[in-house]
């Protein structure tokens, strides 16, 4: 049965299937600590039994599949432009791997009369640690999921069964004495090995609400969504393969076109970035990350663009323009400034807008 299914699974397009029991995991210290430290962002889902214990997911459930798809692949980042990470390349994966897992699920259900529900990203269970269990991959200490064939460019998706499938081991391998991810990250998020202060972590910050931290936007320099720093410092990824073919997209804009995300509408936004993994926390968060790459990259061509945002209705997206406006005109800006706090009612963006013209006055 294992090895019929572990064919099926490749034969929809998985590239990595491992299989391993519903045991509860053995992490639950771990998530306590990480949470005492202060390292979870509040973007996790559920309290730490939900995350660690498969039959609160689906009673009576014995085993669980793990799964992979390699979403890797070369692609060249122009000049004065924004940065989307590479897990937003191409269709939203939630709905690839979703509709490929729902094939899975109704093969188990024909062939075995198993009773089996898919999860990808949408609920509390901690996937990485079913990968490690099933032995698809090895933590890094990014903690990211290493293939040692693949790397660590996966998604991943599991399928939890009450069919009694016999488990993989997990893979007896692991970073040895690289750090190289750790040096690499402009944040200090790695707290150490395989330790993840999330709040500091860029990926997060693109996909926070509100304004982004002073000490942050710099750091974020051209980032529209995601940071895919640390996995490309990992030498496991210096191999790219083939993308696989299921995460084409057609999107007829360049989304990393600083221009074309700070003008677009809600129409514009649903052709392109909602099609992929970087829309689902809304356009505004990434106007307002795109008005700090601008800022951070000083686009002087971007500077009309930009002022116009002054008066744009939502607060965060006329807050971080005042602050790209600066780093983009310099002191130039500060009549425009001036005038925008006079009107201006909120009092965060009265204080974003100060922020600005202080740093200007500073000499900057
Ligand atoms: S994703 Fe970026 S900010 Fe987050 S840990 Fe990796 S390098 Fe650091
Ligand atoms: S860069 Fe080195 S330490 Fe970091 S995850 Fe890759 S192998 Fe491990």
């Amino acid at each position: 049965m294992k090895d019929r299914i572990k064919e099926y699974a490749k034969s929809i397009g998985f590239d990595l299937v491992g299989f391993t029991d519903a045991d509860v995991f053995d992490i639950a210290d771990v998530l306590r600590e990480r949470g005492q430290k202060g390292y979870l962002s509040g973007l996790e889902k559920g309290d730490i039994e939900e995350r660690i214990d498969p039959e609160k997911v689906l009673p009576g459930a014995r085993s669980i599949i793990a799964l992979g798809l390699y979403y890797g692949g070369a692609k060249k980042h122009e000049n004065g432009k924004g940065r989307v990470s590479r897990s937003a390349w191409g269709r939203d994966y939630h709905t690839v791997l979703g509709s490929m897992m729902g094939e899975l699920v109704e093969y188990l259900k024909k062939e075995y009369g198993a009773k089996s529900i898919s999860l990808v990203d949408n609920n509390p269970m901690v996937e990485r640690e079913i990968a490690r269990r099933a032995g698809i991959g090895f933590y890094g200490k990014n903690c990211s999921i290493i293939n040692p064939d693949m790397g660590s460019w996966i998604f991943l998706g599991e399928i939890l069964t009450d069919l009694s499938i016999e488990p993989d081991a997990p893979l007896e391998h692991d970073c040895d004495d690289c750090e190289r991810c750790i040096k690499a990250c402009p944040t200090g998020a790695i707290a150490g090995p395989y330790e993840i202060n999330a709040k500091k972590c860029l990926s997060y910050i693109t996909v926070m609400k509100g304004f982004v931290p002073e000490e942050m936007k710099d750091k974020l320099q051209n980032r529209i969504y995601g940071c895919d720093i640390c996995q490309e410092a990992c030498p496991y990824n210096k191999i790219n393969f083939r993308r696989n073919p299921t995460l084409a997209l057609d999107i007829p804009y360049d989304m990393e076109d600083l221009s074309f995300i700070l003008s677009m509408d809600n129409k514009r936004f649903m052709e392109s970035f909602k099609q992929t993994s970087a829309g689902w926390r809304g356009r505004t968060v990434l106007q307002r990350n795109a008005l700090i790459a601008a800022g951070n990259m000083r686009i002087k061509g971007l500077a009309d663009t930009v002022a116009g945002l002054l008066a744009d209705q939502r607060p965060v997206i006329r807050g971080t323009a005042a602050w790209a406006l600066s780093r983009i005109m310099g002191a130039e800006s500060l009549d425009i400034l001036h005038r925008a706090y006079d009107a201006e009612k909120d009092e965060d963006v009265k204080r974003e807008i100060e922020d600005a013209m202080y740093w200007m006055k500073e000499g900057n």
